[in-house]
Protein backbone atom coordinates (compact mmCIF):
# COMPACT_ATOMS: atom_id res chain seq x y z
CA UNK A 1 0.00 0.00 0.00
CA UNK A 2 1.42 4.00 -0.88
CA UNK A 3 1.65 5.67 1.98
CA UNK A 4 -1.38 8.10 1.61
CA UNK A 5 -1.86 11.03 5.10
CA UNK A 6 -5.23 12.14 3.81
CA UNK A 7 -3.72 15.74 3.91
CA UNK A 8 -3.01 17.81 1.13
CA UNK A 9 -1.02 20.98 1.47
CA UNK A 10 -0.95 24.06 -0.75
CA UNK A 11 1.42 25.11 -3.32
CA UNK A 12 4.47 22.74 -2.77
CA UNK A 13 6.80 24.80 -5.18
CA UNK A 14 6.82 27.77 -3.76
CA UNK A 15 10.11 28.11 -2.04
CA UNK A 16 11.00 30.88 0.47
CA UNK A 17 14.50 31.82 2.01
CA UNK A 18 14.66 31.62 6.02
CA UNK A 19 17.50 33.74 7.03
CA UNK A 20 19.85 32.11 9.03
CA UNK A 21 18.44 31.67 12.57
CA UNK A 22 20.33 33.91 15.27
CA UNK A 23 22.44 31.02 17.45
CA UNK A 24 20.38 31.65 20.62
CA UNK A 25 18.10 29.23 22.80
CA UNK A 26 14.45 29.74 21.87
CA UNK A 27 12.53 30.38 25.50
CA UNK A 28 8.39 31.85 25.23
CA UNK A 29 8.72 32.71 21.35
CA UNK A 30 11.25 34.78 20.83
CA UNK A 31 15.14 34.66 20.36
CA UNK A 32 16.99 34.82 23.83
CA UNK A 33 21.11 35.09 24.14
CA UNK A 34 22.89 32.91 27.09
CA UNK A 35 25.75 33.83 28.83
CA UNK A 36 28.72 32.09 29.81
CA UNK A 37 30.50 29.76 27.32
CA UNK A 38 29.37 28.94 23.40
CA UNK A 39 29.29 26.05 21.51
CA UNK A 40 30.89 25.85 18.35
CA UNK A 41 28.74 24.41 15.50
CA UNK A 42 31.14 22.95 12.72
CA UNK A 43 30.64 22.09 9.62
CA UNK A 44 32.22 18.40 8.73
CA UNK A 45 32.87 18.97 5.24
CA UNK A 46 35.87 21.51 5.83
CA UNK A 47 35.86 21.88 9.82
CA UNK A 48 35.07 25.94 9.85
CA UNK A 49 32.91 27.19 12.65
CA UNK A 50 29.52 27.88 10.96
CA UNK A 51 27.80 29.67 14.23
CA UNK A 52 28.40 29.90 17.97
CA UNK A 53 25.13 28.81 20.23
CA UNK A 54 25.03 29.15 23.96
CA UNK A 55 26.44 26.49 26.10
CA UNK A 56 22.96 26.34 28.44
CA UNK A 57 22.84 25.91 31.99
CA UNK A 58 20.14 24.52 34.41
CA UNK A 59 19.32 28.04 34.78
CA UNK A 60 18.02 28.35 31.49
CA UNK A 61 16.14 24.95 31.54
CA UNK A 62 14.40 26.50 34.46
CA UNK A 63 13.88 29.56 32.40
CA UNK A 64 12.17 26.82 29.28
CA UNK A 65 9.85 25.31 32.33
CA UNK A 66 8.68 28.12 33.47
CA UNK A 67 7.44 29.34 29.73
CA UNK A 68 5.89 25.58 29.22
CA UNK A 69 4.74 25.65 32.37
CA UNK A 70 2.54 29.06 32.41
CA UNK A 71 1.73 27.94 29.03
CA UNK A 72 0.34 24.51 29.62
CA UNK A 73 -3.21 25.33 30.55
CA UNK A 74 -4.10 27.13 27.40
CA UNK A 75 -2.61 25.00 25.27
CA UNK A 76 -4.04 22.03 26.95
CA UNK A 77 -7.38 23.31 26.98
CA UNK A 78 -7.58 23.95 22.84
CA UNK A 79 -9.64 21.78 21.07
CA UNK A 80 -7.45 18.87 18.95
CA UNK A 81 -9.07 20.07 15.56
CA UNK A 82 -7.32 23.56 16.56
CA UNK A 83 -4.08 21.76 17.57
CA UNK A 84 -4.04 20.11 14.44
CA UNK A 85 -4.66 23.16 12.18
CA UNK A 86 -1.76 24.61 14.14
CA UNK A 87 -0.02 21.75 12.94
CA UNK A 88 -0.99 21.82 9.62
CA UNK A 89 0.70 25.42 9.06
CA UNK A 90 3.39 23.87 10.43
CA UNK A 91 3.99 21.36 7.97
CA UNK A 92 2.76 23.70 5.07
CA UNK A 93 6.13 25.86 6.41
CA UNK A 94 8.41 23.42 6.62
CA UNK A 95 7.72 22.23 2.93
CA UNK A 96 7.62 26.36 1.92
CA UNK A 97 11.02 26.39 3.80
CA UNK A 98 12.32 22.91 2.46
CA UNK A 99 15.53 24.33 0.87
CA UNK A 100 17.08 26.55 3.51
CA UNK A 101 16.23 23.52 6.07
CA UNK A 102 18.04 21.24 3.76
CA UNK A 103 21.55 23.51 3.58
CA UNK A 104 21.26 23.88 7.40
CA UNK A 105 21.13 20.33 8.27
CA UNK A 106 24.08 20.29 5.57
CA UNK A 107 25.99 22.91 7.10
CA UNK A 108 25.34 21.41 10.88
CA UNK A 109 26.17 17.56 10.33
CA UNK A 110 27.17 16.76 6.58
CA UNK A 111 24.64 15.45 4.63
CA UNK A 112 24.36 15.75 1.13
CA UNK A 113 22.28 17.96 0.22
CA UNK A 114 20.52 15.95 -2.17
CA UNK A 115 19.14 13.43 0.51
CA UNK A 116 18.94 16.62 2.78
CA UNK A 117 16.31 18.08 0.75
CA UNK A 118 14.76 14.45 0.10
CA UNK A 119 15.02 12.60 3.56
CA UNK A 120 16.25 15.29 6.13
CA UNK A 121 13.85 17.96 5.58
CA UNK A 122 11.47 15.88 3.61
CA UNK A 123 10.79 12.95 5.79
CA UNK A 124 9.86 15.95 8.83
CA UNK A 125 6.89 17.04 6.93
CA UNK A 126 5.33 13.50 5.70
CA UNK A 127 6.03 12.32 9.35
CA UNK A 128 3.96 15.52 10.58
CA UNK A 129 1.22 14.78 8.30
CA UNK A 130 1.00 11.20 9.14
CA UNK A 131 0.45 12.50 12.88
CA UNK A 132 -2.35 14.87 12.07
CA UNK A 133 -3.89 12.01 9.86
CA UNK A 134 -3.85 9.76 12.98
CA UNK A 135 -4.60 12.65 15.41
CA UNK A 136 -7.79 13.45 12.90
CA UNK A 137 -8.75 9.86 13.62
CA UNK A 138 -7.83 9.86 17.10
CA UNK A 139 -10.60 9.03 19.90
CA UNK A 140 -9.49 11.70 22.58
CA UNK A 141 -12.83 9.87 24.81
CA UNK A 142 -14.36 6.66 24.31
CA UNK A 143 -17.06 4.84 26.88
CA UNK A 144 -16.08 1.49 28.23
CA UNK A 145 -19.16 0.02 30.64
CA UNK A 146 -19.50 3.23 33.20
CA UNK A 147 -16.72 4.94 32.37
CA UNK A 148 -15.35 7.83 30.18
CA UNK A 149 -11.79 7.34 29.17
CA UNK A 150 -10.41 10.76 28.49
CA UNK A 151 -6.97 10.39 26.94
CA UNK A 152 -5.51 14.08 27.85
CA UNK A 153 -1.35 15.87 27.79
CA UNK A 154 1.00 14.51 30.01
CA UNK A 155 2.13 17.93 30.94
CA UNK A 156 5.79 19.42 30.40
CA UNK A 157 7.88 17.09 28.19
CA UNK A 158 11.37 17.18 27.92
CA UNK A 159 12.78 16.11 24.69
CA UNK A 160 16.09 15.39 23.78
CA UNK A 161 17.44 14.71 20.68
CA UNK A 162 20.07 13.10 18.32
CA UNK A 163 22.19 15.15 15.36
CA UNK A 164 21.93 12.47 12.62
CA UNK A 165 18.34 13.21 11.29
CA UNK A 166 18.28 16.59 13.35
CA UNK A 167 15.08 18.22 12.25
CA UNK A 168 12.98 14.42 11.81
CA UNK A 169 14.17 13.14 15.29
CA UNK A 170 12.61 16.57 17.11
CA UNK A 171 9.68 16.06 15.32
CA UNK A 172 8.77 12.83 16.02
CA UNK A 173 8.67 13.97 19.16
CA UNK A 174 7.43 17.50 19.47
CA UNK A 175 4.40 16.87 16.47
CA UNK A 176 3.05 14.50 18.58
CA UNK A 177 3.30 15.96 21.79
CA UNK A 178 1.64 19.24 20.66
CA UNK A 179 -1.39 17.32 19.26
CA UNK A 180 -1.83 15.86 22.16
CA UNK A 181 -1.39 19.36 23.80
CA UNK A 182 1.75 18.98 25.94
CA UNK A 183 3.90 22.08 26.05
CA UNK A 184 7.66 21.31 25.27
CA UNK A 185 11.07 21.73 26.20
CA UNK A 186 13.07 20.66 23.50
CA UNK A 187 17.62 20.09 24.20
CA UNK A 188 18.32 19.51 20.52
CA UNK A 189 22.45 17.99 19.90
CA UNK A 190 24.84 20.55 20.50
CA UNK A 191 26.04 19.09 17.51
CA UNK A 192 23.12 20.36 15.45
CA UNK A 193 21.25 23.23 16.83
CA UNK A 194 20.70 25.49 14.25
CA UNK A 195 17.92 23.37 12.12
CA UNK A 196 15.98 23.25 15.69
CA UNK A 197 15.60 26.95 15.90
CA UNK A 198 14.41 27.42 12.07
CA UNK A 199 11.66 24.95 13.52
CA UNK A 200 10.64 26.91 16.49
CA UNK A 201 10.67 29.98 14.60
CA UNK A 202 8.29 28.14 11.52
CA UNK A 203 6.11 27.10 14.55
CA UNK A 204 5.76 30.32 15.91
CA UNK A 205 4.67 31.69 12.27
CA UNK A 206 2.29 28.64 12.30
CA UNK A 207 0.53 29.97 15.20
CA UNK A 208 2.07 27.81 18.07
CA UNK A 209 1.71 30.33 20.83
CA UNK A 210 4.89 31.60 23.11
CA UNK A 211 6.31 29.14 25.57
CA UNK A 212 4.43 26.05 23.89
CA UNK A 213 7.30 24.74 22.53
CA UNK A 214 10.72 26.30 24.14
CA UNK A 215 14.41 25.35 23.01
CA UNK A 216 17.37 25.27 25.60
CA UNK A 217 20.85 24.95 23.73
CA UNK A 218 23.67 22.91 25.25
CA UNK A 219 25.57 19.25 26.17
CA UNK A 220 23.94 16.16 27.44
CA UNK A 221 25.69 15.83 30.57
CA UNK A 222 24.62 19.73 31.66
CA UNK A 223 21.29 20.84 29.95
CA UNK A 224 19.89 17.23 29.07
CA UNK A 225 20.77 15.98 32.77
CA UNK A 226 18.90 18.88 34.10
CA UNK A 227 15.95 17.88 32.10
CA UNK A 228 15.58 14.67 32.95
CA UNK A 229 15.86 15.46 36.63
CA UNK A 230 14.01 18.43 36.45
CA UNK A 231 10.68 18.31 38.82
CA UNK A 232 8.34 20.67 36.48
CA UNK A 233 8.83 17.98 33.93
CA UNK A 234 6.39 15.39 33.67
CA UNK A 235 7.86 12.92 30.56
CA UNK A 236 10.93 12.71 28.81
CA UNK A 237 11.11 11.85 25.18
CA UNK A 238 14.78 10.74 24.35
CA UNK A 239 16.58 9.47 21.70
CA UNK A 240 20.18 9.52 21.24
CA UNK A 241 22.50 6.01 22.18
CA UNK A 242 22.00 3.40 24.38
CA UNK A 243 24.31 4.49 26.85
CA UNK A 244 23.35 8.26 27.12
CA UNK A 245 19.40 6.67 27.45
CA UNK A 246 20.63 4.90 30.51
CA UNK A 247 21.72 7.93 32.57
CA UNK A 248 18.00 9.33 31.22
CA UNK A 249 16.29 6.69 32.59
CA UNK A 250 18.31 7.18 36.20
CA UNK A 251 18.09 10.84 36.73
CA UNK A 252 14.84 10.70 35.73
CA UNK A 253 13.64 8.36 38.06
CA UNK A 254 13.58 10.88 41.38
CA UNK A 255 10.65 12.17 39.78
CA UNK A 256 8.90 8.82 38.17
CA UNK A 257 8.56 10.56 35.55
CA UNK A 258 7.40 8.94 32.11
CA UNK A 259 10.62 7.92 29.81
CA UNK A 260 10.28 6.89 26.22
CA UNK A 261 13.92 5.86 24.71
CA UNK A 262 14.43 5.13 21.25
CA UNK A 263 18.51 4.25 21.43
CA UNK A 264 20.69 2.27 19.14
CA UNK A 265 19.99 -0.65 16.87
CA UNK A 266 22.34 -2.81 14.77
CA UNK A 267 19.94 -3.74 12.11
CA UNK A 268 20.27 -7.39 10.38
CA UNK A 269 19.04 -7.57 6.76
CA UNK A 270 18.29 -11.52 6.19
CA UNK A 271 18.81 -12.21 2.62
CA UNK A 272 16.95 -15.47 1.90
CA UNK A 273 18.26 -18.11 -0.60
CA UNK A 274 14.95 -17.42 -2.77
CA UNK A 275 15.39 -13.75 -2.94
CA UNK A 276 16.02 -11.92 -5.93
CA UNK A 277 20.15 -11.08 -5.21
CA UNK A 278 20.10 -8.18 -7.59
CA UNK A 279 17.50 -5.93 -5.45
CA UNK A 280 18.50 -7.35 -2.09
CA UNK A 281 22.23 -5.98 -2.49
CA UNK A 282 21.64 -2.15 -4.47
CA UNK A 283 18.31 -2.07 -1.82
CA UNK A 284 20.68 -3.36 1.31
CA UNK A 285 23.73 -1.24 0.37
CA UNK A 286 21.52 1.74 -0.11
CA UNK A 287 20.07 1.36 3.73
CA UNK A 288 23.15 0.31 5.11
CA UNK A 289 25.00 3.95 3.58
CA UNK A 290 22.73 6.14 3.07
CA UNK A 291 23.60 9.39 5.47
CA UNK A 292 26.61 7.80 5.68
CA UNK A 293 25.40 5.10 7.95
CA UNK A 294 24.88 7.33 10.77
CA UNK A 295 21.43 6.17 11.19
CA UNK A 296 19.67 4.04 14.00
CA UNK A 297 17.84 1.70 11.31
CA UNK A 298 21.03 0.93 9.17
CA UNK A 299 20.80 -2.60 7.72
CA UNK A 300 24.72 -2.23 8.74
CA UNK A 301 24.77 -6.80 8.94
CA UNK A 302 23.56 -8.54 5.62
CA UNK A 303 23.03 -12.24 6.46
CA UNK A 304 23.56 -13.99 3.37
CA UNK A 305 23.33 -18.21 2.97
CA UNK A 306 27.08 -19.26 3.01
CA UNK A 307 26.62 -20.71 -0.50
CA UNK A 308 25.54 -17.42 -1.74
CA UNK A 309 28.41 -15.22 -0.21
CA UNK A 310 30.68 -14.79 -3.28
CA UNK A 311 27.99 -14.17 -5.57
CA UNK A 312 26.83 -11.27 -2.92
CA UNK A 313 30.16 -9.97 -2.36
CA UNK A 314 30.87 -9.58 -6.22
CA UNK A 315 27.64 -7.26 -6.66
CA UNK A 316 27.96 -5.59 -3.55
CA UNK A 317 31.16 -4.52 -5.06
CA UNK A 318 29.87 -3.57 -8.13
CA UNK A 319 27.39 -1.33 -6.30
CA UNK A 320 29.70 -0.17 -3.94
CA UNK A 321 31.15 1.97 -7.24
CA UNK A 322 28.16 4.03 -7.93
CA UNK A 323 28.74 5.82 -4.82
CA UNK A 324 30.37 8.89 -4.96
CA UNK A 325 32.00 10.36 -1.46
CA UNK A 326 32.94 14.08 -1.45
CA UNK A 327 31.33 17.90 -0.82
CA UNK A 328 28.27 17.25 0.78
CA UNK A 329 27.22 21.04 -0.46
CA UNK A 330 27.88 19.25 -4.51
CA UNK A 331 24.19 17.74 -5.72
CA UNK A 332 26.24 14.24 -6.96
CA UNK A 333 27.38 13.27 -3.88
CA UNK A 334 26.22 10.36 -2.47
CA UNK A 335 28.12 9.96 0.87
CA UNK A 336 29.63 12.97 2.54
CA UNK A 337 31.53 13.66 5.44
CA UNK A 338 30.83 11.86 8.82
CA UNK A 339 28.89 14.72 11.39
CA UNK A 340 32.56 15.13 13.44
CA UNK A 341 35.98 14.47 14.08
CA UNK A 342 35.19 12.71 16.71
CA UNK A 343 32.41 10.26 14.73
CA UNK A 344 35.45 9.89 12.21
CA UNK A 345 37.98 8.78 14.30
CA UNK A 346 35.53 6.52 16.42
CA UNK A 347 34.23 4.77 12.91
CA UNK A 348 37.84 4.73 11.80
CA UNK A 349 38.74 2.84 14.72
CA UNK A 350 35.65 0.29 14.19
CA UNK A 351 36.97 -0.48 10.54
CA UNK A 352 40.79 -1.03 12.08
CA UNK A 353 39.31 -3.41 14.20
CA UNK A 354 37.34 -5.02 11.62
CA UNK A 355 40.79 -5.97 9.88
CA UNK A 356 42.67 -7.03 12.78
CA UNK A 357 39.81 -9.38 14.01
CA UNK A 358 40.11 -11.08 10.71
CA UNK A 359 36.92 -10.26 8.78
CA UNK A 360 37.71 -10.14 5.03
CA UNK A 361 37.97 -6.51 3.68
CA UNK A 362 36.07 -5.99 0.39
CA UNK A 363 36.06 -2.41 -0.17
CA UNK A 364 37.20 0.50 1.67
CA UNK A 365 39.11 0.32 4.59
CA UNK A 366 40.95 2.48 7.62
CA UNK A 367 41.65 6.07 6.54
CA UNK A 368 40.45 8.98 4.79
CA UNK A 369 39.34 8.49 0.99
CA UNK A 370 42.32 9.85 -1.24
CA UNK A 371 41.95 13.47 -2.20
CA UNK A 372 39.72 14.11 1.09
CA UNK A 373 42.49 15.59 3.37
CA UNK A 374 40.17 18.20 5.46
CA UNK A 375 36.75 16.95 7.09
CA UNK A 376 35.36 14.25 8.66
CA UNK A 377 35.57 11.64 5.59
CA UNK A 378 36.01 8.26 6.18
CA UNK A 379 35.99 4.98 3.40
CA UNK A 380 33.06 3.29 2.97
CA UNK A 381 33.59 0.15 3.91
CA UNK A 382 32.32 -3.54 3.15
CA UNK A 383 33.50 -6.62 5.28
CA UNK A 384 32.58 -10.09 4.40
CA UNK A 385 33.31 -13.51 6.47
CA UNK A 386 32.26 -11.38 9.53
CA UNK A 387 32.43 -13.07 12.29
CA UNK A 388 28.88 -12.54 14.01
CA UNK A 389 30.17 -12.30 17.97
CA UNK A 390 33.24 -9.88 16.55
CA UNK A 391 32.64 -6.27 17.69
CA UNK A 392 32.17 -5.10 14.37
CA UNK A 393 29.13 -6.83 13.97
CA UNK A 394 28.04 -6.36 17.60
CA UNK A 395 28.57 -2.70 18.46
CA UNK A 396 26.80 0.27 16.89
CA UNK A 397 29.41 1.62 14.56
CA UNK A 398 27.55 4.93 13.15
CA UNK A 399 29.07 4.98 9.96
CA UNK A 400 29.40 3.75 6.56
CA UNK A 401 30.28 -0.10 7.37
CA UNK A 402 28.62 -2.94 6.22
CA UNK A 403 29.43 -6.50 7.30
CA UNK A 404 28.23 -9.24 5.14
CA UNK A 405 27.91 -12.09 7.64
CA UNK A 406 27.11 -16.12 6.29
CA UNK A 407 24.50 -18.01 7.67
CA UNK A 408 23.59 -21.79 6.88
CA UNK A 409 20.03 -22.03 7.22
CA UNK A 410 16.97 -20.13 8.07
CA UNK A 411 17.18 -21.23 12.26
CA UNK A 412 21.11 -19.71 12.13
CA UNK A 413 19.64 -16.63 10.45
CA UNK A 414 17.06 -15.84 13.03
CA UNK A 415 19.60 -16.67 15.71
CA UNK A 416 22.55 -14.66 14.15
CA UNK A 417 19.95 -11.81 13.55
CA UNK A 418 18.82 -11.80 17.65
CA UNK A 419 22.36 -11.85 18.90
CA UNK A 420 22.99 -8.52 19.79
CA UNK A 421 21.58 -6.36 22.62
CA UNK A 422 19.73 -4.27 20.01
CA UNK A 423 16.48 -4.74 18.81
CA UNK A 424 15.35 -1.94 16.36
CA UNK A 425 14.89 -3.21 13.10
CA UNK A 426 15.80 -5.16 10.56
CA UNK A 427 14.88 -6.20 6.92
CA UNK A 428 13.86 -9.48 5.10
CA UNK A 429 14.51 -10.26 1.03
CA UNK A 430 13.00 -12.96 -0.15
CA UNK A 431 9.90 -15.44 -1.21
CA UNK A 432 7.02 -13.64 0.58
CA UNK A 433 5.93 -15.98 2.47
CA UNK A 434 8.98 -17.11 3.25
CA UNK A 435 10.13 -13.82 4.33
CA UNK A 436 6.96 -13.22 6.50
CA UNK A 437 7.70 -15.88 8.80
CA UNK A 438 10.87 -15.14 9.45
CA UNK A 439 9.98 -11.52 9.92
CA UNK A 440 7.91 -12.54 12.74
CA UNK A 441 10.97 -14.06 14.60
CA UNK A 442 12.76 -11.59 14.77
CA UNK A 443 12.70 -9.65 17.78
CA UNK A 444 12.85 -5.89 16.84
CA UNK A 445 10.33 -3.56 15.81
CA UNK A 446 9.57 -3.14 12.93
CA UNK A 447 10.55 -5.37 10.03
CA UNK A 448 11.14 -4.43 6.32
CA UNK A 449 9.74 -7.21 3.90
CA UNK A 450 10.94 -6.71 0.35
CA UNK A 451 11.73 -3.29 0.50
CA UNK A 452 7.49 -2.49 1.05
CA UNK A 453 7.14 1.56 0.35
CA UNK A 454 8.08 3.72 3.71
CA UNK A 455 5.04 3.54 6.15
CA UNK A 456 5.00 7.22 8.35
CA UNK A 457 2.07 5.77 10.15
CA UNK A 458 3.37 2.51 11.45
CA UNK A 459 4.82 2.47 14.83
CA UNK A 460 8.50 2.61 15.17
CA UNK A 461 10.87 1.34 18.27
CA UNK A 462 13.03 -0.98 20.34
CA UNK A 463 13.12 -3.76 21.59
CA UNK A 464 15.56 -5.09 24.34
CA UNK A 465 18.18 -2.26 24.21
CA UNK A 466 17.14 -0.29 21.33
CA UNK A 467 14.30 1.21 23.95
CA UNK A 468 11.02 1.06 25.50
CA UNK A 469 9.03 3.91 22.98
CA UNK A 470 6.99 3.96 19.98
CA UNK A 471 7.21 6.91 17.31
CA UNK A 472 4.93 7.71 14.60
CA UNK A 473 1.07 7.81 13.96
CA UNK A 474 -1.53 6.52 16.04
CA UNK A 475 1.23 5.20 18.67
CA UNK A 476 3.48 8.06 18.90
CA UNK A 477 0.18 10.40 20.08
CA UNK A 478 -0.76 7.59 22.21
CA UNK A 479 2.86 7.90 23.42
CA UNK A 480 2.59 11.51 25.00
CA UNK A 481 -1.04 11.07 26.78
CA UNK A 482 -1.87 10.22 29.94
CA UNK A 483 -5.41 8.27 30.65
CA UNK A 484 -7.96 8.93 32.77
CA UNK A 485 -11.36 6.87 34.11
CA UNK A 486 -14.29 8.66 35.21
CA UNK A 487 -16.59 6.02 36.45
CA UNK A 488 -20.48 6.94 37.36
P1 LIG B 1 23.99 10.79 22.12
O1 LIG B 1 23.37 9.81 23.03
O2 LIG B 1 25.41 11.12 22.28
O3 LIG B 1 23.21 12.17 22.20
C1 LIG B 1 21.81 12.28 21.98
C2 LIG B 1 21.29 13.46 22.75
O4 LIG B 1 21.41 13.18 24.14
C3 LIG B 1 22.06 14.74 22.51
O5 LIG B 1 21.17 15.84 22.53
C4 LIG B 1 23.01 14.79 23.70
O6 LIG B 1 23.44 16.08 24.02
C5 LIG B 1 22.12 14.20 24.79
N1 LIG B 1 22.83 13.58 25.91
C6 LIG B 1 24.05 12.99 25.92
N2 LIG B 1 24.34 12.56 27.16
C7 LIG B 1 23.28 12.86 27.95
C8 LIG B 1 22.99 12.68 29.33
N3 LIG B 1 23.84 12.08 30.16
N4 LIG B 1 21.80 13.12 29.80
C9 LIG B 1 20.92 13.71 28.98
N5 LIG B 1 21.14 13.93 27.67
C10 LIG B 1 22.32 13.50 27.15
O7 LIG B 1 23.66 10.27 20.64
P2 LIG B 1 24.12 10.93 19.27
O8 LIG B 1 25.56 10.60 19.06
O9 LIG B 1 23.67 12.34 19.20
O10 LIG B 1 23.20 10.11 18.24
C11 LIG B 1 23.53 8.85 17.78
C12 LIG B 1 22.79 7.79 18.58
O11 LIG B 1 21.39 8.01 18.51
C13 LIG B 1 23.00 6.41 18.02
O12 LIG B 1 23.22 5.51 19.08
C14 LIG B 1 21.69 6.10 17.33
O13 LIG B 1 21.39 4.76 17.17
C15 LIG B 1 20.72 6.80 18.19
N6 LIG B 1 19.49 7.05 17.46
C16 LIG B 1 18.37 6.31 17.75
C17 LIG B 1 17.20 6.50 17.03
C18 LIG B 1 15.94 5.72 17.31
O14 LIG B 1 14.89 6.11 16.85
N7 LIG B 1 16.01 4.62 18.03
C19 LIG B 1 17.18 7.46 16.04
C20 LIG B 1 18.33 8.19 15.76
C21 LIG B 1 19.48 7.99 16.50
Amino acid sequence: MPFTTGCSLGNMNEQDKLPFPTPSHWINGRAVPGSGPVIDVINPADESVVASVPGGTAEDVDKAVDAAVAAFPGWSATSPADRIAVIRRLAEGMQKHNESLAETITLEMGAPISFARQAQAGFPVASTLAAVAAAEEFEWEETIGNSLVVHEAIGVVGAITPWNFPLQQLVTKVVPALLGGNTIVLKPSEMSPLSALMFAEIASAAGLPDGVLNVVQGTGPVVGEAISRHPRIDMISFTGSTRAGKSVSVAASDTVKRVALELGGKAAHIVLPDADLDFAVSRGLAFAWSNGGQACGAYVRMLVPAGLQETVVEKLRAAAAEYSVGDPADEATRIGPLASETQRQRVDGYIRRGVEDGATLVVGGPGRPEGLETGAYVRPTIFSDVDPSSVIAQEEIFGPVLTVIPYTDDDDAVRIANSTIYGLNAAVTGEEEHAMAIAKRLRVGQVDVNGGPHNFQAPFGGYKQSGNGREMGRAGIEEFLETKAITH
